[in-house]
Formats: C-alpha cells, structure tokens, sequence
C-alpha cells in the first residue's frame, strides 16, 4: 500500500536554492513568513559552479561562487527559514492554497516563488549520456584540479565557456577550446575574448562541433568535426567541459505559468507571474542578463511581493470579506478619483452601519484583483461577507447610496 504523504503547511515556498531562491528566503524569513526553501541538489545553485565571481558587488578581490552562496545560505539560516534537499516533483499552483509535491511530502502554502534556474544544454552528440559525469563536466571549479597538466576540451564561447576555459590553464597544460563559429568569432565578451586570444595555453578550434564521445567506462576520446569541410577531429582527452547555454528547469510548471517558447517564466516588474501569489525570480525568468547581481535584485522583489500578497490575504479575508462594508477602490494619481475621498467619507458617515476601506491601487492591484475589480474607480459593496456588487464610475457616489439604500443595514 502507497504510504501516505506528510502534509506540511508553510507561508511560502521557494523552489530553487540559488543565489535567487536564497534571497528570496531571506526576504520573506525576515518578515518573519514561516519559508521553505526546496532544493533538489546542492544550495547555491550553479554559482557554485564558478571559482571566481568578480562581478558581484562588495567583494573586490572577488569570491568563489561557493563562499558566495555559502554567505547567502548563512544569511537565510538566520532569518529561519527551513530547507528541504529534495525536489518539487509536481506543483498545483492555481488555487488559494499553493501544493507543492515531493517525494515524501505534500506542501501547502499561500504563496510560491519559482527560482530553479536551468540547467546545461547538452551537444547531442553521438554517446553523450554515457560519459555525463564520467569526463564530461559543466564545472570547471569542481573538475579543474584534476586535470592538473592534462589537455581538456572546452566546448563554447560564451562568457562562461571562455572565462572558465581560462580558469583551467591554471591546471591543465592545454585547454583547446571547440566554437561553431568563423574564425575570430566568439559569443564572448570583448575583455575576455582578447585575455584568451592572449592565452597561451589555450587553442581555438573554429567552425568544429562535436560529433561523438568515445571510451570504455570513462570518457576517452571526443571526436569533433569540422563543419565546413566535414573532416572529423579525433582529439584523445579525458575531460570535456560543455558550456553552450542553459535550459530552464519549468517542466513542472507547464500548462499554468505563463512562458516564452523557450521555457522562461515570464513576470512583470514585480516578479508577478500570470497567477496570483506565485512569483519567479532569477535565471528561471525571461530577462536580458543572467548574473547572481541579477538573481539576487529579482529575488528581493519576489520576496517583499509575497509578503505584500500574504499580508493582502489576511486583510481580504479577516477585515474586508467580514459583514458588510463597502470598499473604495483608486488610484492616488488620478486627481479625480483622490477627490472622491472626501465623498467617500461623507457616504462612511450617513451609513455608520458598514465597515469602509481605502485600497490604493497604485501601491498594489492585489486587493483589487481579489475583489474582482478590474478598473478603477470602483465601489465594491459587500453585504454578509459577499460582494453583491461593484460600483464603477462610482465618483457621483449617487449609484452607492442607492444601492446601500437597498442593503437596508
Ligand atoms: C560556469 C558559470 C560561471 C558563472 N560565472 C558568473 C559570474 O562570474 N558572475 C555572475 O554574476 N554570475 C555567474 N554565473 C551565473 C550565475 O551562476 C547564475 O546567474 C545564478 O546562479 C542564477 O541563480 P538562480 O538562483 O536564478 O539559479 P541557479 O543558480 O540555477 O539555482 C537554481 C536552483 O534550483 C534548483 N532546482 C531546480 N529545479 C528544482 C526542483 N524542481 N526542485 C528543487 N530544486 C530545484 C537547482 O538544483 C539549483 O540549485 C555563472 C554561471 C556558470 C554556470
């Protein structure tokens, strides 16, 4: 018999542990959000994976992407928040109450903020699977060391193939380094395209893409080929480092987020995605720069965010959907409808019998959209904790007090 699933009960959860998934934790841990973070391997994410983050703010030296996200996990341990190391398997996302699934865990919570990132793109050539941690490696800081006087293959020119194939000419003797591209073409940036270009140790095989990984148990032999003059290339090396782009881990969120073809998780600017209280931050999301500064800057968003649709909840459930009340929905730009406050008032005093609230809708849509308001001005009147009806083009306050008049309370 299937054994039944422990049920646990959290404010948010943050499916992700990368420099994304950590900030948003600790964001939403020190609002005090009772905050799960799940992570399926290792905390940190692919920052780990980087022996030198020199771009991120407030370490000059530079610092490993480890110590990195160790300083972010610290962070977040101190603020509360509670971590899983398993995966989400499968999330119902679409109700008020969030499920997230694991293994052995059904979670609930009342808001969700995607930040699993992505993962390497394979070659697709020829036996890949086979050698997928058997010489084949997308780390260069957790493989460089031993390939202490051995030639590696690089398979890339982006900004990280170039600036990680650098890091291993500290330890291997020759780092060659296969692109797709014309001769003198890089994806790279301009700064380490020109380091590397200096880069003794380091050959750059143009117009080559691999064909097939060959070996017994390990790795042994990657055959390139030459895609102008289809020559195949038998190189014999025993670590091959792919870094040609990334794919985003959203399978499990297929057919409810809204996303790009490509599989980003599309927000706005608020880290909102298509459904209310669930968020996305980081490299999972559709953006311009994939960067820990990045991750980190979505991250604080997403976090405050929940906290806001929490606390928003609480409101619509313990003050406004509780007896009967009318609530006056505005945005505080719009010169005419900031007026309407004092008629507002004015109704608030000749009905004493109703709770009223102000939402100020340019501070945040949530209550608006929970409401069922889709513009603004709007009057919701609310009779034994149900709206019986909303009041657009409420600013002659004329249509309200008929329809008070007729709550009769
Ligand atoms: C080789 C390399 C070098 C880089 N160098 C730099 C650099 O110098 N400077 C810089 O700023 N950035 C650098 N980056 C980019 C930086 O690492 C990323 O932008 C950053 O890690 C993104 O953070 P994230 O939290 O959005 O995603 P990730 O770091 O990818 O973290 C996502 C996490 O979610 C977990 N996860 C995914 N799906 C699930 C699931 N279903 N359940 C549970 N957990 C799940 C993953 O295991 C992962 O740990 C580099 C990246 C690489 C690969």
């Amino acid at each position: 018999m299937a054994r039944e699933k422990k049920v646990e009960k959290y404010d948010v959860v943050i499916i992700g542990g990368g420099p994304a998934g950590l900030t948003a934790g600790i964001y939403a841990g020190r609002a005090r959000l009772n905050t799960l973070v799940l992570e399926q391997s290792l905390v940190g994410g692919l920052a780990t994976n980087t022996a030198d983050i020199e771009n991120y703010p407030g370490f000059p030296d530079g610092i490993s992407g480890h110590d990195l996200a160790d300083l972010f996990y610290k962070q977040a341990k101190k603020f509360g928040v509670n971590f899983k190391l398993t995966n989400a398997k499968s999330v119902d996302l679409t109700g008020e109450t969030k499920v997230i699934e694991t293994f052995r865990s059904r979670i609930e919570a009342k808001s969700v903020i995607i930040a699993n990132g992505s993962k390497p793109r394979l070659t697709g050539a020829e036996n890949e699977n086979d050698y997928i941690g058997k010489g084949i490696t997308f780390c260069a800081t957790c493989d460089a060391a031993a390939n202490t006087d051995k030639e590696v293959l690089v398979v890339g020119s982006g900004d990280a193939a170039i600036e990680e194939g650098m890091f291993l000419t500290k330890f291997a003797s020759k780092v060659y380094v296969s692109i797709i591209h014309d001769e003198g073409i890089m994806d790279c940036n301009e700064v380490s395209k020109n380091a590397a270009l200096a880069n003794p140790k380091m050959e750059f095989l143009h117009n080559t893409m691999v064909e097939r990984f060959e070996g017994g148990e390990e790795l042994e032999k990657v055959i390139l080929k030459n895609t102008k003059t289809n020559e195949l290339i038998p190189m014999d090396l025993d670590s091959c480092f792919l870094f040609i782009g990334y794919i985003p881990n959203t399978d499990i969120y297929k057919g409810s987020v809204k996303m790009t073809d490509r599989g980003y998780v599309l927000t706005n600017a608020n880290m909102e995605t298509n459904i209310p209280g669930v968020f996305a931050c980081g490299d999972v999301r559709e953006t311009m720069l994939r960067q820990v500064a990045t991750a980190v800057g979505d991250a604080a968003m997403a976090g405050v965010m929940a906290e806001k649709y929490i606390a928003e909840g609480e409101i619509f459930e313990d003050q406004i959907m509780n007896g009967n009340g009318v609530v006056y929905c505005y945005d505080v730009t719009n010169e005419l409808q900031r007026d309407f406050l004092t008629k507002f008032t004015d109704i608030e005093n000749r009905y004493p019998n109703f709770k009223y609230h102000k939402v100020d809708t340019f501070k945040s849509q949530g209550l608006m959209h929970r409401l069922g308001v889709k513009s603004c001005p709007a009057a919701v009147i609310i009779q034994n904790g149900e709206v019986v009806e909303i009041v657009d083009e409420c600013c002659g306050a004329g249509k309200i007090e008929s329809r008070l008049d007729e709550c009769k309370c």
